[in-house]
């Protein structure tokens, strides 16, 4: 769906008959930028601004008449115009909270007062007679015509849209920003020193602009960005309101519980074939960064420099459950790197398999490094740091080469710009990375798809799927979800599970990537909706999908039987397009 832009709209007079407007241009340059324009009338009914702007992903406020003085504090100046109480209250009221609940934005000639004003700053209340040496900016020209420049700072969110710099603009205003409100800083400037421009540093985007960009969009396309710019910002916004239904938990009756999430499946050759609830969902990939993380450990020359098994890649690419299996392989490849655990910065912590936490219990001893279901993968990277030459004590900075490697690695992977990638730390102290869910998929696409990534990355794609899908054990362990759907498949689909609800799957025979995510961050609905999707793609059925049973439909027990179920609702919907950014 189109992010939803609302568009207060006032009243041209106060007459019985009179109609609610919103001038035409920017109803237009809405939609050219891609978004669906919403009005919001100023009425005099009980609808609260959180009501109102609960509906859309992002606020547009128009030009129109002066606002009230008494709003700022001041008495009416005989210059002052026309003034609508209505819309003043409507639109003060509609800024304040778009601004306090973070949602995108643009404020236009009186768009800009109000912004200014609903956040604790002044106006002039007549440019001619308060600014002696103010320039004419009531135009007589044209609407298109622009009739004096501004000067657009750099590094400003409308230098981003517009460039920075010197820019002509058309000029229809006598009243204007005076005092600037708390926090926003002031990006373009007419030569009088008048404010054409500010905005919100702390905020995804707040802007206002002084100039009517939208009567400028059909002849000069560069103002259509500004709206383009808030369009955008309201999809990544609007992003977490469309998620679908996953999963329904079923006691007795009726419906207890509802999942909710988003989903993409991707081709190696960049289309998005189907889509859940919202495919540029952003999110961290948490542990579903491990097959790339193992990729930079191979490319590093490590897995050749130290005779990396195939098992033990495997390890380094998974998420290892704790057993002797796993443990043994991480302190062999640890030993030939003349290391031991006290170098892995994952810490201590319990197997995630119960038998080997009751084995461990019973020996009496404590859970170690080795145990961390990430050791594999910390292993690989300071195997990665010694084969670079790097040093290893570090190796979990973000600036340390062994992590700016698997940056770099991964967004070329991920097709995305290396500096638009967003930056977390793991639960195991390495950092992880945000993206898109399709872009996820994509990624896993092309590591089932060697020969779809770039000439340098190919080789190491292929040693670690291979790895994973000869060793399913070792990906995550016996009775794992990521084990058991590898296994089922007869090594056809690869899957990786990431930390709040996160799954990725690579279909190598089809050159598909699958992303899926449980908004809520936990799995409940996750692995039955995934189950169920698959099946939906043919890529499941028969005896895989029985062997696959208690992930497929989770039944929780009591004494007296069957409490509670899980029952997946999700399907996927045929998309075939090309990639979002
Ligand atoms: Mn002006």
């Amino acid at each position: 769906m189109r992010p939803r832009i609302g568009i207060p709209a006032g009243r041209a007079d106060a007459s019985a008959d009179a109609a609610f407007h919103v001038g035409a241009d920017y109803v237009r340059a809405v939609e050219a930028a891609g978004g669906l324009p919403v009005l919001l009338p100023a009425g005099e009914g009980p609808v609260l601004p959180e009501e109102a702007l609960r509906g859309v992903d992002g606020l547009l406020l128009a030009g129109g008449g002066d606002v009230a003085p008494g709003l700022y504090g001041e008495q009416p100046h005989p210059r002052l115009g026309p003034v609508e109480p209505d819309r003043d209250r409507w639109e003060l009221a509609l800024a304040r909270r778009a601004l306090a609940a973070g949602l995108p934005v643009l404020g236009i000639c009186r768009g800009i007062q109000v912004l200014n004003v609903a956040d604790g700053g002044t106006l002039y209340q007549d440019l001619e007679a308060q600014l002696p040496d103010a320039l004419q900016h009531a135009q007589k020209a044209p609407r298109w015509h622009r009739s004096h420049p501004v000067r657009i700072e750099p590094e400003s969110l409308l230098a981003r849209l517009v460039g920075a710099g010197e820019l002509a603009v058309n000029s229809f205003h006598h009243q204007a920003v005076r005092e600037v409100a708390p926090g926003w800083r002031v990006t373009a400037v007419a030569p009088d020193g008048v404010v054409e421009a500010m905005e919100r540093p702390d905020l995804p985007f707040a802007l206002g602009i002084q100039f009517h960009a939208e009567n400028l969009v059909a002849r000069e396309p560069r103002f259509l960005r500004i709206f383009q710019g808030l369009v955008e910002a309201a999809a990544a916004r609007g992003r977490h309101a469309e998620a679908e239904v996953l999963g329904e938990v079923w006691r007795g009756e009726s419906v207890e519980s509802v999942h909710r999430g988003h989903g993409a499946v991707v081709s190696a050759g960049g289309e998005l074939l189907y889509e859940l609830g919202q495919p540029g969902f952003v999110t961290s990939l948490r542990s579903a960064a491990k097959p790339f993380q193992a990729m930079a450990v191979i490319e590093s020359g490590a897995a050749d420099e130290f005779a990396i098994s195939e098992l033990e890649l495997a390890v380094i690419a998974g998420s290892h459950s704790g057993t002797r299996a796993h443990t043994a392989l991480v302190e062999g490849l640890l030993g030939r790197l003349r290391l031991d655990r006290s170098a892995l910065v994952c810490g201590p912590r319990p197997p995630l398999d119960a038998a080997a936490r009751r084995e461990l219990a019973l020996s009496g001893e404590s859970p170690t490094e080795l145990h961390h279901t990430c050791s594999g993968k910390h292993t690989g990277m300071l195997a990665a740091a010694l084969a670079m030459g790097a040093p290893v004590d570090g190796y979990a900075a973000p600036d340390h080469p062994v992590q700016r490697a698997v940056r770099r690695l991964l967004a070329e992977v991920a097709g995305v710009d290396e500096a638009a990638l967003k930056q977390g730390t793991d639960g195991c102290g390495v950092p992880t990375w945000y993206l898109p869910l399709e872009r996820m998929a994509y990624a896993y696409a092309r590591l089932g798809r060697p020969q779809s990534l770039p000439e340098d990355h190919r080789a190491g794609a292929g040693r670690v799927v291979h790895a994973m899908l000869n060793h399913p054990e070792m990906v995550e362990g016996p009775g794992e979800f990521d084990t058991a759907l590898i296994q089922a498949s007869g090594g056809r689909i690869l899957a990786k599970t990431g930390a709040e609800g996160l799954l990725c799957l690579a279909v190598p025979e089809r050159g598909w990537g699958l992303a899926l995510k449980e908004e809520d961050g936990e799995r409940r609905a996750l692995y039955p909706a995934a189950l169920a999707l698959l099946e939906q793609l043919d890529l499941l059925g028969g005896r895989a999908a029985e062997q696959l049973e208690r992930w497929r439909h989770p039944v929780q027990r009591g004494g007296q039987g069957a409490l509670s179920e899980v029952r997946p609702v999700a399907r996927w919907t045929p998309a075939a397009r090309p990639l979002g950014g």
